[in-house]
């Protein structure tokens, strides 16, 4: 790999730590409102990924043994025993998990607040700041931004900017 695509994942990197800082701040402000544990995976959804985060997970995965879900092609690939199998490595999406999640609606005029059913219970609506909410769409954008130096300096195989890569392809890569 050319040391300009290495870079460029270091700074996927760089934005990933930013977003786990933003999350572990937000969950600690919402500990008491939420229910999340280890064993509840309902969020374990099958992901689509921006490429430089497929490729970013594939070279930190790679070369460890890691248990792959191949039977429940509805749930995430690395949920297996009820826990994430690459939990320090899971993509951005999966760091917000349970968080009230904020993103601008599909004219550009509203935020729109989604949250679990299972957290927030005992909350009125007007709980919810646009400081206390995971700002999606500000990380993002700069996901996108990485995206796009990646897919033009990445070699090995090619890649679209807008393109999606369902999570599950990454056991094509994996040793079995
Ligand atoms: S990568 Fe881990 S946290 Fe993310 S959906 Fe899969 S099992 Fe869940």
């Amino acid at each position: 790999m050319k040391i300009k695509t290495k870079q460029i994942l270091d700074q996927y990197l760089f934005i990933r730590n930013e977003i786990d800082r933003t999350c572990d701040r937000l969950h600690q402000e919402h500990k008491e409102n939420t229910k999340c544990r280890k064993g509840c995976s309902d969020c374990c959804m099958n992901f689509s990924l921006l490429p430089v985060e497929f490729i970013s997970i594939l070279e930190e995965i790679k070369d460890k043994e890691v248990k792959l879900n191949i039977e429940d092609k509805d749930k995430c690939l690395f949920l297996s025993d009820g826990t994430c199998q690459i939990y320090a490595h899971r993509p951005s999406i999966c760091r917000s998990h349970g968080l009230p999640i904020l993103n601008m609606d599909e004219e550009g005029e509203n935020m729109e607040l989604s949250f679990c059913p299972l957290n927030f219970q005992e909350v009125e609506i007007d709980y919810f700041t646009m400081e206390n909410g995971y700002q999606q769409d500000t990380f993002n954008s700069k996901l996108y931004l990485v995206n796009k130096e990646f897919v033009n300096s990445y070699e090995d195989e090619k890649f679209t900017e807008n393109q999606l890569i369902d999570l599950r392809e990454l056991s094509n890569y994996l040793k079995k």
